[in-house]
């Protein structure tokens, strides 16, 4: 679970980050959001009609009139991060308007805070403004309240994420997701096209496309076609990609997928992430949560009987600088020793470049819940131990082989003592690993595209030296 960044959060902020403070009057909201990067797009929509309707938003308790608590309910540890959110905003506060995931139990939150205003469930957009509008009233002012052309981003300008469609059709007994955000709902593409067009002229340098399951994008649809700039563009992941990474030279932008089933049609992104043309980056994050087909059939997880180590190997030899980043659940109950070995060796043969890995948890509602051999706490903390220094050692070889190699960087950040903290194309933000270059950064400006030669490499993170380009 990730939530928006610390310094853009009003309960850890020091100071506000939005560039203009709210006006003398001006009804202002504060917003706590939490969970995953879906959740923050979600936050940023509320933002943005919040804004186009004349509030002000506020960094920090005291200069709000209401806060908004954007909650996750993935997990039980992220309800009970939710619960004391909320909390906090009520201490500091007093008006609180509680939306997302967790917002499906209205009573589960009631019963621990019955003093909140508003609940409402996950994308109820309209609901949300209803409570703000109750609570604390607009007062708009046509002259000084110009939504800004991108509306509001909680991510920094020079990256932002992309909904393209929201919730699942299938039904991981590990998750709730499904039942949460239901069924698969996909954006027409001439839609996701266009916001992301508009990110791109505001000066956005990397897009993150995300949704539950990325590669069924437009099934609901039927992948149907719509007029965009005199051609017509189809709903699909293949064809979405490919626009959007036309949408700027390759030099000026990156597209990142996330969160992408490796459904067999996913080999036909790989020549596109191959193309030095296109700006769709070699990176597929690709959920695959285990490698044994006995566990995945016991979790019930879509493309179960994918032969995964030959898809594997056919995208790197189509696409040779190919990363792959996934995820995976250690301990899901009925997991054996033989189970988990079989998950250990194939890590050997995948040689995926970065992973993330979860020891399995009940979440209430989820149909795991229910089934036999639940693995033993002990047990599932030392196959984690296990995993990870598995999955370190192959990521130290896989970044110590790139020392010597030119790549580019993205800046994502300066400090006062010049030292720029970058990520190369192999590292998503938040979740993945950086490059530091610590001279010759004067002249450097955050979302700078710049190249770089590698000359130092750790664990998880890189450092270089610039490149006249
Ligand atoms: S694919 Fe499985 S884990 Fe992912 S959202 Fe759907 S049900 Fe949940």
């Amino acid at each position: 679970m990730t939530s928006n960044p610390p310094d853009l959060r009003p309960d850890l902020a020091p100071k506000a980050q939005f560039g203009d403070s709210p006006r003398a009057g001006q009804p202002t909201l504060g917003m706590v959001s939490l969970g995953c990067p879906k959740a923050l797009v979600d936050s940023e929509r509320i933002l943005t009609r919040l804004r186009a309707e004349g509030y002000g938003i506020s960094a920090d308790y005291a200069g709000a009139d209401a806060v908004i608590v954007n909650t996750c309910g993935f997990l039980d540890s992220a309800k009970a991060e939710s619960l004391e959110a909320i909390g906090e905003a009520l201490k500091e506060n007093g008006k609180v308007i509680v939306t997302g995931c967790l917002g499906a139990e209205p009573e589960y939150i009631r019963d621990h805070h019955p003093r909140i205003l508003a609940v409402t469930g996950p994308h109820q957009y309209e609901q949300v403004l209803d409570a703000v509008h109750a609570a604390v009233p607009p007062s708009p002012d046509p002259f000084v309240d110009l939504l800004p052309a991108t509306g509001v981003s909680l991510t920094p300008r020079h990256f932002s994420y992309l909904k393209i469609s929201e919730g699942c059709n299938h039904k991981c007994k590990f998750c709730i997701i499904p039942d949460m955000r239901g069924r698969l709902a996909s954006r027409p593409a001439h839609a996701v096209l266009r916001e992301a067009e508009k990110l791109v002229d505001a000066g956005v340098r990397e897009l993150l496309v995300i949704s539950q399951d990325t590669s069924a994008y437009g099934l609901d649809r039927k992948y149907d076609v719509n007029p965009w700039k005199g051609g017509a563009i189809r709903s699909h992941i293949t064809d979405l990609s490919r626009a959007l990474g036309e949408l700027a030279p390759a030099s000026e932008l990156w597209v990142r997928l996330h969160y992408v089933y490796p459904y067999p049609h996913v080999r036909e992104l790989i020549p596109l992430m191959a193309d030095p043309d296109n700006a769709l980056l070699p990176y597929l994050d690709i959920p695959f949560q285990h490698a044994h087909p006995d566990v995945l059939k016991r979790m019930a997880r879509p493309a179960a009987a994918a032969k995964t180590l030959d898809e594997i190997r056919a995208w790197r030899d189509t696409c040779p600088e190919i990363t792959l980043r996934s995820t995976f659940i250690v301990g899901h109950p009925g997991e054996t020793e033989a189970e988990f070995q079989h998950l250990l060796d194939w890590m050997d043969e995948a040689q995926l470049d970065r992973v993330g890995c979860f020891k399995y948890e009940n979440v209430a509602g989820a149909r795991s819940n229910d089934l036999p051999d639940h693995v033993p706490e002990e047990v599932k903390q030392e196959r984690w131990e296990r995993f990870m220094e598995k999955a370190q050692a192959i990521s130290e070889a896989k970044l110590a082989a790139k020392v010597g190699q030119i790549c580019q960087v993205i800046v994502d950040d300066i400090d006062e003592d010049g030292i720029a903290t970058c990520r190369t194309k192999a590292d998503a933000p938040e979740i993945d690993g950086n490059l530091f270059i610590d001279e010759g950064t004067e002249g450097l400006t955050v979302g700078d595209l710049v190249t770089v030669e590698v000359d130092e490499a750790g664990e998880y993170d890189l450092w270089g030296a610039l490149v006249a380009g």
